[in-house]
């Protein structure tokens, strides 16, 4: 039998989750077992992003709403912005055999790990702080202040490290990539490949 997952990636802001987890979406391998989360929030959308695809862009009376009625598998206020991860697109997903791909905060993670069977949670990590800060600053989406908090919080984020099943540096960005695929391989393939050797 095949058990689909929930796969969270977390991990501070600028450790590379977006990259990585796009990687996989496009990967030959992985795309046709991974269906992406899109979560909502009331952040504002930054150049290039458009509604409905990196992300739902909800008003904040939107947003609490929804939170209301119960919408969201799990919702937070991340760097003065709420963010929730709509639970259709989860269960639907599930329904369907397929795992589900979350990128989001440590604190949503620890919610949907405590709720739900079958999390598989990743964090990922640049090799030091001064890596976060130089790829934050060369991504250039953030002012001086948003990149000062989001700074100041990836230091507390980093000690949830622990908590997760596995860590992922993000070092260069290909070794990084096959140490997720290695994980990946080996948790989600793992069901149909017992399945297969029983045979
Ligand atoms: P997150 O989604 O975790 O906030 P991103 O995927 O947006 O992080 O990555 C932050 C920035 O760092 C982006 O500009 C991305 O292109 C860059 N980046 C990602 N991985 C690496 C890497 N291994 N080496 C150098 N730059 C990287
Ligand atoms: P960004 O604004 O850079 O896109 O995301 C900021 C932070 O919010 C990141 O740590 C990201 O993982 C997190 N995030 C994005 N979507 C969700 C979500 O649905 N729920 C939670 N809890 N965090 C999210």
């Amino acid at each position: 039998m095949t058990s689909a997952k929930i796969i969270i990636l977390s991990g501070p802001s600028g450790a590379g989750k977006t990259t990585l987890h796009q990687k996989l979406l496009e990967s030959p391998v992985f795309k046709s077992k991974l269906i992406r989360s899109l979560s909502a929030t009331t952040r504002l959308p930054r150049k290039g992003e458009r509604n409905g695809r990196e992300y739902l862009f909800l008003t904040k009376k939107e947003f609490i709403a929804r939170q209301k009625k119960g919408d969201f598998l799990e919702s937070m206020k991340v760097f003065d912005n709420y963010y929730g991860t709509p639970k259709d697109k989860v269960d639907a997903a599930l329904k369907k055999g397929k795992n589900i791909l979350l990128c989001i905060d440590v604190k949503g993670a620890a919610v949907v790990g405590r709720n739900r069977a079958d999390v598989l949670k990743i964090f990922i990590k640049t090799p030091t702080l001064r890596h976060l800060k130089q790829r934050l600053q060369k991504r250039g989406t953030e002012d001086l202040e948003t990149l000062k908090l989001r700074l100041k919080i990836a230091k507390e984020e980093i000690k949830e490290a622990g908590e997760y099943d596995y860590v992922v540096i993000n070092d260069s960005l290909p070794h990084a990539y096959q140490e997720l695929s290695r994980i990946l391989r080996k948790e989600i393939f793992k069901p149909e490949s017992v399945q297969k050797s029983d045979k």
